[in-house]
């Protein structure tokens, strides 16, 4: 079989560009070429962290994703978040870092990062294929042939980076892990992570969009807490958002996909148990004056929410419960001085201020969600190489693996080591592996 190319590298994400790159740098002469579904490359880098592009973290650590850690660690342990700072700066594009720890370029700008990749693969002699959706692949003796939308080409070693299901406008829509199914790897079950959730839509979330304020959230699976994470949720009109609920979503998601029971609660006082809220609630009962349980929550609360968490005490079920025993009926808790506030009140507010159940019906789904949890197994992959170990010459990389980040830039750092990795090993392995 004639060989076209050397490595073909499919998929022009972030993990397909850096693997290029690193390829290209490790072996000057080798012919490389990139093809890509898409019209044009780089429309998920572009929409990244808000279109500033969060390219890594100030401390990546394997324990900030789930997959096997010490496979992460392998992969990590080869290009870390100093390496990706190293790397960029030697693109042109310096990165700052902000308090939470997050790296942006310093223009801000993500098509900044997408241009520096780009105008490095046209540098370093890369062709780049766009609207060559590849359609299978099928190793041969001394390669592959891959058959693309337009017709086929033949490479000594395949490099898959086609990412996975989020954003599938973007070109991603996981139908390349049928063609690794063919070749043999198995496929962990798929799920939109990082995504907002939808609440039932009798809830009391609808008047306040764009509030946003630090909570706990705890996921519980079977009654069970399998996951408890404090930061930033926005509500939304259709639900909640920000980073903590992202981060919590995949937990939500895969349970209620599974058919397991899951609940989602909220403690909007983060750190403080029941009977630390319970008391500050009854101090300042007493010492009231005329202000009012709203008035006195909007202090370390938005107001809005403030109020809105009031309103719903009225109509929980705990009212319903203890409103004959109460001298205030619940619906007025919303209105309420402080010192009319009554011990069983006071306790119904108090749970739903620390333990507040939210109604989620479902997440966002893939058009929103910003990674996929699931995918090739890490086991498949030998983690030093990034190589298949079904396929000799085959190599996956980036989101298309079992192996999603937390928020934060965790994602493409994934990317970028794993692209560093497989671009380097299949370049030295055209001369010290020939298939
Ligand atoms: C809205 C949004 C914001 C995000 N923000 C951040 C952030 O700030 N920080 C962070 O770390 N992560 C972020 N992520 C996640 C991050 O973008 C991804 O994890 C990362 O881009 C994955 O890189 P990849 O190269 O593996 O896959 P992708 O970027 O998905 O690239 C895969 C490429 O393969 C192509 N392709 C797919 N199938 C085929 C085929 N059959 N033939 C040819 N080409 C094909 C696609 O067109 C695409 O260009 C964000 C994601 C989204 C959706």
């Amino acid at each position: 079989m004639p060989i076209d190319v050397d490595i073909a590298i499919v998929g022009a994400g972030a993990a397909g560009l850096a693997a290029g790159i690193f390829a290209a740098e490790k072996h000057p002469n080798c012919q490389i070429v990139l093809l890509d579904g898409a019209k044009t490359i780089g429309s998920k880098i572009l929409v990244s962290g808000g279109g500033r592009c969060n390219v890594t973290h100030e401390r990546v650590t394997p324990a900030d994703f789930y997959a096997p850690r010490r496979l992460v660690k392998r992969v990590l342990q080869r290009f870390d978040a100093q390496a990706t700072v190293r790397w960029f700066e030697s693109l042109g594009v310096p990165l700052k870092q902000e308090a939470t720890g997050k790296l942006f370029p310093l223009s801000n700008k993500a098509r900044t990062v997408l241009q520096a990749l780009i105008g490095r693969c046209e540098a370093l002699g890369i062709s780049l294929l766009t609207k060559h959706r590849v359609q299978d692949i099928v190793p041969a003796q001394t390669g592959f042939q891959i058959v693309h939308a337009t017709g086929h080409l033949t490479a000594q070693r395949v490099i898959l980076a086609t990412g996975g299901q989020s954003l599938p406008k973007s070109g991603s829509d996981g139908h390349a892990w049928t063609i690794t199914q063919r070749l043999g790897h198995t496929l962990t079950a798929t799920y939109p992570a990082l995504v907002p959730l939808l609440l039932d839509e009798t809830f009391f979330h609808h008047n306040l969009s764009g509030a946003s304020h630090e909570v706990t959230l705890t996921t519980r699976v079977v009654g069970k807490t399998i996951d408890r994470r404090t930061g930033s949720l926005l509500w939304t009109h259709k639900g909640v958002s920000g980073p903590v609920v992202l981060d919590s979503s995949r937990f939500w998601i895969m349970a209620h996909e599974q058919g397991q029971p899951v609940t989602l609660s909220l403690n909007v006082f983060p750190g403080q148990t029941f009977d630390d809220v319970d008391r500050w609630l009854s101090q300042a009962t007493n010492q009231a004056g005329r202000k009012t349980v709203v008035a006195h929550l909007a202090e370390r609360l938005p107001a809005r929410v403030a109020k809105a968490l009031c309103h719903h005490v009225s109509r929980t079920p705990e009212e319903q419960r203890t409103a004959s025993s109460t001298e205030e009926p619940m619906a007025m808790l919303d209105a309420l001085l402080l010192s009319q506030l009554r011990r069983p009140q006071r306790r119904a507010l108090t749970h739903t201020l620390t333990d507040l159940c939210l109604p989620v019906i479902n997440t966002h789904g893939w058009n929103h969600a910003e990674v996929t949890a699931g995918g090739i197994p890490l086991e498949e992959i030998n983690c030093y190489s990034m190589a298949s170990r079904n396929i000799p010459g085959l190599y996956l990389i980036g989101e298309m693996l079992d192996c999603d980040g937390r928020i934060g830039g965790f994602n493409f750092q994934w990317a970028w080591s794993t692209g560093y990795i497989a671009g380097r090993h299949a370049a030295d392995s055209l001369t010290t592996h020939p298939l």
